[in-house]
């Protein structure tokens, strides 16, 4: 994916984390050892389908265990491998202090292409592996925790989540053994859609920040701003969806793997959802204008980039033509090293993957606090709250009568009012305010130091920061 010159993804996130331990005060020593990863596993089983063994490889690494459970998603793709899981774990620890969630980082990955095998098939390649990895602790409530990652959904998550169960009959904590599971078995409202809320949720803060827009180049507010995303799949369909639906952005370039669409009037995300579950890809969508070269888009004139989709695609072979003056990163990794350079020269303001695609993980640290308090969100307060409520609008009611024509209440305002939180709402309100205040983590740093030019060097800094101090808190 990457050009030829460049470092490997293992290699561009080390790159990055050196750049920004070189201007924090690190005892000697202990960078190295926050930067290395801790532990990778390989497993190799096979598993007989069609009457024949197929052999399977898979990984879990561990990045940093300086808090457990170690946290991060496991990825079904051909390409996964050693060096990529291991970027991908360090990623998740760095993005799991930035956000504040209790959590070490970890990643998976089996070298598999999904679409290959049929449902009952892809179940027993999954427990099997589920099996492998339970056995080493590597699946553990306590120790371990998967989610889903690309090629991986709920369906996956409710087999490992299952296939542990089933190897741990007494443990009542079970169902904590990974997050985004279906909520029939332990999951939690708004997960599915969590990591494309998080970009919306990131996006909305930083345009409450006029002095950030500015850096930008931009001006204004989300609504009207012309927006390409790369990749229609969970994180990108759900981002672009609520950012045109919610924030009045206009989508005017989708990039999927059959090349790209395009129309400066905006595109309508759901229609081409729908198209691509029934046709497969997005050509031949009719309102818009396809072009086979879909990579070629990502160097359109927009406001806003969200690559959401692959790992290295903003590299040193196409970051100068990059037109856009903000990107953000829903997929880990889409912008290299070298390009992270040539962008920050050229002033484009980069909203980087640890925190932008953070929603995700979040979401799951809910799931994992519901799981292990059985019981769930809202449950206990929601009509309490309903009833409180219930005593000011009777209140108001009175005050309404007495008043006459002088003051009513406004319309909606009984039934919004009367209404208590129900699990979705309050895992929309945690997220928000998760998002709201590592941004302003992250700003602060920014708007503070002059030796912090961009805001990816600022996110490394509070999160080497928050895993350093951890570490000294344990003696190291
Ligand atoms: N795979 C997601 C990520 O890269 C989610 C991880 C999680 O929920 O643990 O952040």
């Amino acid at each position: 994916m990457t050009g030829t010159k460049e470092p490997s993804f293992r290699e561009s996130v080390d790159l990055m984390f050196n750049r920004a331990a070189s201007l924090m005060d690190l005892p000697p020593g202990l960078e190295q050892k926050i930067r290395v990863c801790n532990a990778t596993y390989t497993v190799r089983f096979g598993v007989r389908l069609r009457g024949e063994i197929h052999t399977f490889t898979g990984y879990r690494s561990v990045h940093s265990e300086h808090m457990e459970p170690v946290k991060g998603g496991i990825r079904y793709a051909m390409a996964v491998n050693q060096d990529e899981v291991e970027a991908l774990a360090a990623l998740m620890t760095y993005k799991c202090a930035l956000v504040e969630t209790p959590f070490g980082g970890s990643k998976g990955g089996l070298c598999i292409d999904p679409r290959q095998y049929e449902e009952h098939e892809l179940e027993q390649i999954t427990r099997r592996f589920a099996y492998e990895l339970a056995k080493r602790d590597l699946i553990n409530p306590s120790q371990n925790v998967p989610a889903p990652d690309m090629g991986t959904g709920e369906r996956e998550m409710a087999w490992m989540a299952d296939q542990y169960a089933r190897m741990n009959t007494t443990d009542i904590n079970a169902r904590a053994c990974v997050t985004g599971k279906p909520l029939n078995a332990g999951g939690i409202a708004g997960r599915v859609e969590a990591t494309g809320r998080g970009v919306q949720y990131a996006l909305r803060e930083f345009f409450r920040h006029p002095e950030d827009i500015a850096k930008a180049g931009l001006s204004g507010k989300l609504d009207g701003k012309r927006i390409v995303v790369q990749g229609l799949g969970n994180v990108g369909y759900h981002a672009a969806k609520f950012l045109s639906e919610e924030d009045g952005a206009i989508i005017v370039g989708i990039i999927e793997w059959d090349g790209a669409l395009y129309n400066p009037e905006g595109i309508d995300v759901e229609a081409v959802r729908q198209w691509i579950v029934k046709h497969g890809g997005v050509s031949d969508y009719p309102d818009a204008t396809h072009s086979a070269e879909g990579a070629a888009v990502l160097e359109e004139e927009c406001d806003i980039l969200i690559p959401a989709a692959l790992e290295g695609v903003i590299n040193l072979d196409n970051a100068d033509r990059i037109k856009a003056p903000l990107i953000i990163e829903a997929a880990n990794g889409p912008v290299t090293a070298g390009a992270d350079e040539v962008l920050r020269k050229k002033g484009t303001v980069i909203i980087p993957d640890m925190y932008a695609n953070a929603g995700g993980v979040t979401v799951s640290y809910f799931e994992w606090v519901k799981n292990l308090s059985h019981i769930r969100f809202g449950r206990m307060q929601r009509r309490q709250e309903e009833a409180r409520h219930e005593l000011i609008v009777s209140e108001l009611e009175r005050l309404d009568r007495y008043l006459g024509d002088a003051w009513t209440m406004s319309p909606n305002f009984k039934s919004k009012y009367l209404k208590g939180a129900d699990e979705l709402e309050l895992v929309r309100s945690g997220l928000d305010d998760t998002m709201r205040i590592a941004y302003q983590s992250m700003r602060e740093v920014w708007h503070s130091r002059d030796d912090v030019e961009d805001l990816r060097t600022a996110a490394y800094i509070v999160a080497i920061d928050r895993v350093s101090s951890s570490y000294r808190a344990k003696g190291l």
